[in-house]
């Protein structure tokens, strides 16, 4: 057995197969088919081993386990001989002269990305299979030899890096944890895991000859065991249970307000990034949502939403949260999170680059789409809008004033739209500084711990090198919350924390003390945040 220790995100375990993840990078890069006929032939094969791969597992399942369980392997031979879906592939090598895998990974990509858009939770559901396939077809065609696990089995996912937008097109029904050498508990890879609630572990000198060995991921360790022996597995199998039962004697919090013992109150919001998420915000006794992040809707899609696409996205997500507090923050794109369709052009400093309100309010055309679909969306709940990356008080008042347009063009078209309440993030140091300035523009405040760290600490927050300089207690930091609260306050507007640092138990007591209004969080830290809340005194 080896042990492996890295940087954790969260204290879970995972206990399962290791896949090791190629990039689809590489399949996009290398598109063009070099001899069509080979790739035809190719593509044929590989169709046809998974064909009978598929009834393999059918027949075995429903031997060994039940004819509920095989159903799933009948469905994918059904999808894989799907004449729109198999000709498609085939046009696109024929034709257009694509490599298998190019084919293969576009068509499914498209397909994939119509399912998890659907409005029917079941036919969203569907996305997650079509990855399947695609992964079946991928494996077979790479040639290698089959692993242990199957690709429809639970697994442990290795990577030598992980991008949001790869992260957010992974099947997270059959994902139990990750392990990557990149990447760093800050980045928004890591955050997506959290929203998941799978544990990652980041920093680990990764080996390809760990592909379907077994492996145990304890979070709270900071470690990866790998081949581990029988014993440890069962001991982690008992931990793993203690602790789903601890989960579940929380909640009985779950409709109890998270005030202190001496009755200090503040409202506990989910952080969401796809509306698929508000399921668990609503488990876990959320009040709200404090932070949609939207942009991750749109990480993969080829083309920008037009504005019914995001307006019935929106709509759904105030819809599902009645009466409740919804803050949908607007693209914050640029960065680490790259879409086709905004043709970024490689930056030196992409953190410090054209990004988030950057884009926006360059690019008023495609910011107008999502503003109008927001203020449709609007007259369906209570709705906050939020701008990101803020740095000075004209990027506000820009804001505000494309706002107004749309709602006079709204106006002039008879659409229906509400008033949303207007805020922005406060994650820039400039923010902070001018922060009793822009507490005049706006009607709330939230601060954005993951970017604020990055932009006062001068640190590279998907660095997995620098973690040991990463510290959210910095005074530094701790002093701008306070002053971004007393800012904030002054005006007689609210605040809220939507960084990581908001359920990071260890500085919950301090922001009781200053008063913040609001922490906001990944659905299952609402509840170990509001336990930790209701056993505070402040005086
Ligand atoms: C932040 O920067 O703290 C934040 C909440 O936004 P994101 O993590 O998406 O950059
Ligand atoms: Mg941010």
């Amino acid at each position: 057995m080896l042990t492996i220790t890295g940087q954790s995100i969260s204290s879970e375990i995972a206990i399962g197969m290791i896949r090791f993840y190629r990039h689809k990078k590489n399949i996009v890069n290398d598109a063009v088919a070099a001899d069509p006929d080979g790739e035809l032939s190719r593509y044929q094969v590989a169709y046809h081993n998974a064909m009978e791969q598929l009834q393999l597992l059918h027949d075995k399942t429903l031997e060994q386990i039940g004819a509920e369980e095989a159903e799933i392997f009948e469905m994918h031979r059904m999808l894989l001989s799907d004449r729109q879906f198999h000709h498609a592939i085939l046009h696109s090598i024929i034709q257009d002269h694509k490599t298998a895998e190019y084919a293969i990974y576009s068509v499914g990509e498209e397909l994939w990305n119509r399912f998890i858009h659907m409005e029917d939770p079941y036919i969203q559901a569907r996305g997650a299979d079509i990855q399947d396939i695609m992964n079946r077809l991928l494996f077979l065609l790479s040639g290698k030899k089959e692993s242990s696990m199957d690709a429809t089995e639970p697994f442990i996912l290795m990577a030598e890096d992980l991008s949001p937008s790869e992260t957010v097109q992974l099947n997270s029904a059959k994902l139990l944890g990750f392990i990557t050498r990149q990447g760093s508990p800050y980045s928004h890879t890591a955050i997506l895991a959290k929203t998941m609630n799978v544990p990652a572990l980041m920093h680990i000198d990764i080996k390809e000859s760990w592909d379907g060995h077994p492996a145990i991921i304890d979070g709270e360790k900071q470690c990866v065991y790998i081949d581990p022996p029988k014993e440890l597995i069962e001991k982690y199998r008992i931990k793993q249970a203690s602790m789903k039962k601890k989960r579940a004697e929380l909640h009985a919090l779950k409709t109890l307000p998270a005030v202190t013992l001496d009755g200090h109150s503040v409202a506990i919001y989910a952080n969401i990034n796809a509306p698929a998420d508000i399921k668990s915000a609503i488990d876990q006794g959320s009040e709200g949502i404090g932070l949609f992040r939207s942009e991750f809707l749109y990480l993969n899609t080829q083309e920008y939403p037009d504005e019914e696409v995001q307006y019935q996205i929106y709509r759904r997500v105030l819809e599902q949260m009645p009466g409740k507090h919804v803050v949908i923050r607007t693209l914050d794109l640029g960065a680490d999170k790259k879409s086709p369709y905004l043709a970024l052009e490689p930056e030196e400093n992409p953190a410090l680059g054209y990004r988030a309100i950057r884009i926006c309010l360059s690019r008023p055309e495609l910011f107008k789409i999502q503003l109008r679909a927001l203020l449709r969306a609007g007259a369906h709940g209570q709705l906050h809008i939020m701008f990101p990356m803020i740095t000075s008080l004209w990027e506000v008042r820009r804001a505000k004033e494309l706002v107004t347009e749309c709602k006079a063009e709204l106006s002039a078209e008879q659409a229906v739209y509400g008033n949303p309440i207007l805020g922005i993030m406060i994650e820039t140091p400039a923010a902070v500084m001018v922060a009793e300035d822009l507490a005049k523009e706006v009607d709330f405040f939230s601060i954005g711990t993951n970017d604020l760290a990055q932009y006062t600490l001068a640190l590279d927050r998907n660095n997995a090198k620098l973690h040991d300089f990463f510290d959210p207690h910095h005074p530094a930091l701790i002093r701008m919350i306070r002053m971004v609260v007393d800012a904030a306050h002054k005006e007689g507007i609210p605040v809220s924390i939507c960084g990581e640092s908001g359920a990071d138990l260890t500085l919950t007591r301090t922001f009781m003390e200053m008063g913040i209004d609001a922490l906001s969080v990944a659905p299952n830290s609402i509840l170990p945040l509001k336990k930790a809340i209701r056993e505070i005194s402040l005086n």
